[in-house]
């Protein structure tokens, strides 16, 4: 029992449609909606579907699909948000919490993705 999934957690409960979300795109796998508290005028979180508590949880234990699923969704949902660094776009920052030392809030895995001004130097 390496990883402990707590189906009660705020994102399951949106999986499950006891919670409202602002989705942007939904795919097999992922699902990406705003987040409630913007840190940036883009920020979205995007889920796996799956119930995987952290990002090594999901890295080790997801399967291929679910995987490919996810970093599309990433890709697609830049690109239709106008935060996609090709084409000389202006990029975006994506991060995710994890566990106790990276100050993980909710416990179901989610990766940020901020975009839509300049975030600064994160690691000086
Ligand atoms: P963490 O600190 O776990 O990396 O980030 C959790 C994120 O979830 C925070 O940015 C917070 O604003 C967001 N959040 C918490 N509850 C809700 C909610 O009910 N709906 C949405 N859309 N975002 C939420």
């Amino acid at each position: 029992m390496a990883y402990v999934y707590d189906t009660n957690n705020i994102f399951a409960r949106i999986l499950r449609g006891e919670i409202p979300n602002n989705t942007v795109l939904e795919t097999e796998h992922t699902l990406v909606f705003r987040d409630i508290a913007p840190k940036a005028p883009v920020h979205v979180l995007a889920i796996p579907k799956g119930p995987y508590v952290t990002y090594d949880h999901f890295c080790a234990e997801a399967s291929d699909a679910e995987i490919v699923d996810f970093t599309r969704a990433c890709a697609k949902v830049c690109d239709m948000l106008g935060i996609a660094a090709k084409d000389g776009g202006k990029g975006f920052r994506a991060i995710t919490n994890s566990g106790e030392n990276g100050v993980q809030e909710v416990p179901h895995f989610h990766l940020h993705i901020l975009g839509g001004r300049s975030l600064g130097r994160m690691l000086d």
